[in-house]
């Protein structure tokens, strides 16, 4: 679990990016953030990641102040729009690689690699090198390596943004599937409404650092706490 208690992030040249933000993610949930370009989704969720300090407030992972701890401590696999895979190895190896460096035995790893190679849709390119994947099937490849060794906390910039919208819809699914049937406690960070709306347990919408409303889809949608999320998520009215 995640809360967030008055978080804010104020960089060195005097912009605010993160304005005084609260909110919590309960174990297993699916929570999407959700702002235009430049409202702080990136600098938040780096600082639940630990790669960015918060320059006041709190956040506290299972109910522990995480603000002193590495990104290693806090326990938190994360996807960014551009990722890289290794390149001289294959589908499997790439996505056993944490299962590896964490000393599972390669019986063990298979199977786990396998489990997540087929919730995503790429069971049957295991033995490919990614030059011979389409960039969907490396965008699953790099899902498949953040969750294998079921983090804690899956934090997702973006995953989806380099793709076109066919796959962007199916990915979609298969992700908010994989980490459903995994039990992650998930912070994905889009500024694509549609993409928010149908992946979300909760979606918590920013404005200029500032939280604006946080709910159900159906809550943020049907009854918008402000004006701005009524037009931002085009409500009807
Ligand atoms: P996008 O959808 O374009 O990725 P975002 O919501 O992720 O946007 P952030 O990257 O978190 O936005 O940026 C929030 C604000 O902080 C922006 O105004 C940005 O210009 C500013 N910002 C980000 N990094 C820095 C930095 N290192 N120094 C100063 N300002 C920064
Ligand atoms: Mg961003």
């Amino acid at each position: 679990a995640v809360a967030l208690k008055d978080v804010t992030k104020v960089f060195p040249d005097g912009t605010v990016a993160v304005d005084n933000v609260n909110f919590d993610v309960s174990p297993g949930e699916f929570m999407v953030l959700l702002g235009p370009s430049g409202c702080g989704k990136s600098t938040l969720l780096r600082m639940i990641a630990g790669l960015e300090g918060a320059t006041s407030g709190a956040i506290l992972l299972d109910g522990e102040v995480a603000n002193e701890m590495s990104p290693r401590e806090r326990g938190v696999a994360m996807v960014f729009q551009d990722f890289a895979l290794y390149p001289h190895m294959t589908v499997a190896d790439n996505i056993g690689f944490p299962l590896r460096l964490s000393g599972v035995e390669p019986a063990a790893r298979s199977e786990q690699v396998a489990q997540v190679a087929s919730a995503l849709g790429i069971g049957d390119v295991l033995e490919r090198k990614p030059a011979q994947l389409s960039g969907g099937q490396r965008q699953r490849v790099a899902m498949g390596r953040a969750i294998v060794r079921r983090p804690g906390l899956f934090l997702m910039d973006e995953p989806l943004s380099n793709l076109d919208s066919g796959l962007r819809a199916e990915l979609r699914a298969e992700i908010s599937g994989l980490v459903r049937e995994l039990g992650v406690t998930c912070v994905y960070v889009t500024h694509d409404q549609a993409e928010a709306l149908t992946m979300a347990d909760r979606v918590a919408i920013l404005r200029r650092g500032v939280l604006q409303d946080v709910g159900t889809p159906t809550q943020v949608y049907g009854r918008p706490a402000t004006l701005y999320v009524a037009a931002f998520l085009g409500s009807p009215r």
